[in-house]
């Protein structure tokens, strides 16, 4: 059976659903249910006979360690985290304690599995951003693996560092790690405070659509079922001590993302003056 933390979330709730469709192995979620985790994301398989629900805090670390030791999983696929920009502006400490603390419990939950000489084919996969590259100019080639760690944000340095205490797992006690680095995510179940999913709600609304500065900033992006797919042939085929860039060859300046949603939204839902006055 299968560890998976932050199942409740986004990206996690996807997976999650997706493993549980193509899949006969049992999955064990392990959620805080913060702001970010809905229990609604995964109603459809609450009584599915290959899920378990755990509500845990991964920041507690004899509990993290008790459950891997319990349960014994044979992989962890680990989702957790603060996710959010503006958020990691406001409260940096809160991504300190999650998205590093907590994943060196995780680390240390499945090295102590390790030492119980239950781990035979282990794998830990983490599950990272390619915002830990910084950002890029209109004419960068897109990131590769050994792109320089360049983090310009709170959240971008708590999972640049949870990225090297991974790699050190790997290097120190020899757990086998994996690390995947994805650009930006869409598609269902997104909280409502990310690009795509802001824009349509406050454009429906008639509400101010936000862009930073010039909207230049340039994102790639990626169907979040492909970046599960992706992970799951990670899991599969990937190396311990690899890491793997996964992205959709789908770079876009912020400001025509938010342009086109406005575009679709003229069409679909037609105001007396274009969605794009609103931004
Ligand atoms: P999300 O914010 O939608 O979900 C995070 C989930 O983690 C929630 O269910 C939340 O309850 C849970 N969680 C938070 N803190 C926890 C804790 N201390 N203990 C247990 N559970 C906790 O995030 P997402 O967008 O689904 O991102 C998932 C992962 O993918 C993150 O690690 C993120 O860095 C990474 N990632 C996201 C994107 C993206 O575009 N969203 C792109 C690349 C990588």
């Amino acid at each position: 059976m299968i560890f998976v933390t932050g199942g409740c979330g986004f990206i996690g709730s996807c997976f999650v659903l997706d493993w549980l469709a193509a899949e006969k192995e049992p999955l064990v979620n392990i959620d805080a249910l913060t702001y970010a985790g809905h229990l609604g994301n995964l109603q459809a398989v609450a009584r599915h006979p290959n899920y378990t629900f755990v509500h845990a805090d991964i920041r507690d670390a004899a509990l993290m360690r008790d459950l891997m030791l319990q349960h014994k999983p044979r992989a962890i696929v680990h989702f957790a985290a603060e996710s959010h920009v503006d958020r990691s502006i406001a409260a940096p400490l809160e991504f300190v304690e999650t998205n590093v603390m907590g994943t060196v419990n995780l680390l240390k939950a499945a090295q102590a599995l390790a030492e119980s000489g239950d781990e035979a084919g282990f794998r830990f996969v983490h599950v990272s951003t390619d915002e830990v590259f910084g950002s890029l100019e209109t004419s960068d080639p897109a990131f590769r693996e050994s792109n320089r760690y360049e983090p310009n944000s709170p959240y971008s340095a708590s999972k640049a560092a949870s990225d090297h205490f991974v790699r050190a797992w790997f290097h120190t006690f020899g757990l086998a790690t994996i690390t995947t680095n994805c650009s930006n995510n869409y598609g269902p179940r997104q909280f409502p405070e990310k690009l795509i999913p802001l824009v349509i709600h406050n454009a429906l609304r008639g509400q101010r659509l936000p862009v930073y500065g010039d909207g230049k900033q340039v994102r790639d992006w990626l169907h979040v079922s492909d970046h599960c797919a992706a992970l799951r042939a990670v899991l599969a085929r990937g190396q311990p001590g690899e890491t793997y860039n996964i992205g959709g060859r789908s770079e876009l300046a912020n400001i025509d993302v938010v342009r086109s949603i406005c575009a679709t939204l003229d069409e679909l839902r037609p105001r007396a003056t274009p969605h794009a006055d609103l931004i």
